[in-house]
Parts: structure tokens; sequence; C-alpha cells
């Protein structure tokens, strides 16, 4: 195998270098133990390996971690969100919540986005590039080491849609659970989607024990289409039924992002239509208000309105959340500091 990129490589194909390396190999073990669980940076930290190996392992593969530029702290609650700079200069963003839980991170799968929803600030300038796998994993590495806390469950949430990158997201997920690394419990892991069928099954087919969150937003094909590309080539029966598929496949329950827009979304009657196509699913509905984005004019609903939205899915028995909002003071809407950043570089240079 010939990656430049060591984080994204699995202990087998450490195997494989080291053995080809003519070296033995119980130091493939060792590497990916000090880059997986032991936070090490550079080879140089590498302590028990021989300098010579370090020396090569640093001229031929290199570490293209992502880089911790800025950290936003809200004043608010405990989030932090990172902007992080990969190898190559381009930036995106991570963004840590405390919960009673322990501590979830939520991560970028791309450099910016393709999917161009409306109400998003990563889709304002496109998709710059895929992340690798080993730049979604050391997204998880940044933070821990600089906030000595362990990170016990991931949301791919943040920039980008990361079943646009399949085979890296799926490389991402086995990296991560597995036992001679990170080892994180499959289960505290979240994949969001806005709706590529295609790939929501081929996952499904995996039966990874993953949880999925789909990112609805409307609750008919007119509106969806307002806000969501997407939906011009993928109706909501057609998402709907590729989520059932998902449920029955995996027993796992969907959860239905549904961000509330005020005055696109948000009436009682949006709410009637959207638990009527739920009915029966094996699925839950999480609200949120959408975070304005300035560039966008559109706006979140009042809470009045989304305690009135909650409570018809609620006579209506479909189980919803209200998402607590985290991070409001400090550009938490996917992309937002990301591009703020750059924009203020542009400012800076002209
Ligand atoms: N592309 C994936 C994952 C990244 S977006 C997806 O679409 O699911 C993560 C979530 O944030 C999605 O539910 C997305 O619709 C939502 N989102 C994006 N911009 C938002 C905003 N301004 N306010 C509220 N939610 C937003």
């Amino acid at each position: 195998m010939n990656t430049p990129d060591a984080y994204s490589m699995m202990p087998e194909e450490w195997k494989a270098y080291i053995l080809s390396q003519g070296e033995r190999s119980f130091r493939a073990p060792q590497i990916y133990g000090w880059l997986h669980r032991d936070h090490a940076f550079s080879y140089g930290d590498m302590t028990n390996l021989p300098k010579s190996l370090r020396e090569k392992l640093a001229a031929e593969l290199p570490l293209h971690g992502a880089k911790i530029a800025l950290a936003q702290r809200s004043r608010s609650d405990d989030t932090v969100k990172y902007l992080m700079t990969l190898w190559d200069g381009e930036q995106i963003e991570t963004v840590l919540m405390r919960y009673h839980y322990g501590y979830s991170l939520c991560i970028s799968s791309q450099v910016g986005c393709r999917m161009g929803c409306r109400f998003c600030a990563s889709a304002l300038a496109g998709r710059k590039r895929d992340l690798t796998a080993g730049e979604m994993v050391s997204q998880i590495y940044a933070v821990e080491a600089a906030e000595g806390v362990t990170v016990s469950h991931v949301v791919v949430m943040g920039c980008g849609e990361p079943f646009d990158n399949y085979d890296e997201l799926i490389r991402f997920l086995k990296l991560i659970t597995n036992p001679a690394g990170k080892n994180m419990s499959i289960r505290n892991l979240t994949v969001s989607t806005c709706g590529l069928t295609a790939e929501m099954r081929r996952f499904a087919d995996l039966d990874l024990g993953v949880t999925l969150a789909v990112s609805l937003h409307a609750s008919n094909d007119g509106i969806r289409r307002q806000i969501m590309p997407i939906a011009n080539r993928v109706s909501m029966e057609e998402l709907l039924d590729a989520c059932r598929y998902y449920t029955d496949r995996t027993h796992r329950r969907i959860t239905f992002e549904y961000a509330l827009i005020r005055d696109v979304n948000d009436g009682p009657a949006q709410a009637k239509e959207l638990a009527q196509r739920l009915h029966g699913m094996l699925a839950h509905v999480n609200l949120i208000p959408l975070n304005p984005v300035t560039e966008r004019n559109l706006k979140g609903s009042d809470p009045e309105r989304v305690k009135a939205f909650a409570g018809i899915l609620e006579t209506e028995h479909i189980p919803v959340t209200v998402r607590r909002e985290m991070g409001q003071d400090i550009d938490a809407a996917c992309g937002q500091l990301r591009r703020r950043h750059s924009q203020e570089k542009k400012e800076g240079e002209m």
C-alpha cells in the first residue's frame, strides 16, 4: 500500500508496510498504538522505535493530522468550536460538546459540501475536497490531546456530506472502533446524511450498529425542494423507503433532523403532515430552531412555535426531542466559523 496518509492505515496495512521494510512485525502494533491510542503527533515521540525507523517513517509516511488553529469557547455552556487546519492549508470545523454521559465530538467529513442546502453555511462555497479517514480520526485526537479529555461519542455532522465520501467514512468507522487503537463503541457513533439513498442502503447492508441521522427538514417534497437541492433527485417517499430499509436491516432507530425555519416548515399543518408520514416508523424527530446564517435570509422559529410543533408530534405519538441549542454564541452552525475566518483572511489580504 502506498498512502501518504499514515493516520488512515489499518493495523494490517502497517504490518504489510513494516514487513516490506524488512522490519519485525511487532513494530506495526507499536506504531498503530502510538497514533491511535497514545496521541503521539510525531514519529520522534515513538520512543520505543529505533531512530532509523523513525526517520524512515517521517520521510515516507508523513503525519497529516488536523491541527487546531483556533478554539472558540462558549460562555453559556461547555461547547468548544475548533477551526482546524489540514496539511494542505484547507480548513474544517470540529465541535466538542459536554453531556451528562461524557464528551461528544462533531467532526467534519469534507472540506465544504456540494449538497447546497439553502440554510447551511458549509454549502455556500461548494466542496473543496474529501477528507481522508485519517483526517477524520485525527480531529478527535487533536481535541483529546489539547483538552485532556476522552471523547466517548462521535457524530459525523460537521462540514460535508459523509455519504458523499463513502469509502473514507467506512474506513474511519473501522479505525475508530479498532480495539488496538481508540476502541470506541460502535453504538456511540452517529452518521448524519441529507439522504443519499444508494449509500444509505449499502450502509444498512453492512449493519455496523451505527446510529443514522437523516436531515429531513420538511414534511413534503414541495417544501423540501425549496431548501434542499437533493430533494430534486430523491423524493421524500424514496428517502423514507431507504430509512425503512435501514431500520429493517439494523433494528436501529433513526433520528430525523428537523430544523425549524420561520414560516417555511414550522406550521401546525406541516407538523401534522410530518406525523402522518412517519407513523409506524422506528424513528424519532429531533427539532432544532434554525441557526441563522447571515448570508441566507432564513430565520429560526420562535420558542412558542417550536413548542407547538413538538406538541403536535407528541399528540400524534411521534417521539420528539427539542435539541438543546449549544454554543449559540460561537458560530456553532455548520460552516459558520470556517466561512467567517476565510472571509476575514480575504479582507486582510485586500
Ligand atoms: N450533510 C450531512 C451532515 C452535515 S450537516 C447532513 O445533511 O445531515 C449536520 C446537520 O446540521 C444537518 O441536519 C443539517 O441539515 C443541519 N444544519 C445545517 N445548517 C444548519 C443551520 N443553519 N441551522 C440548523 N441546522 C443546520
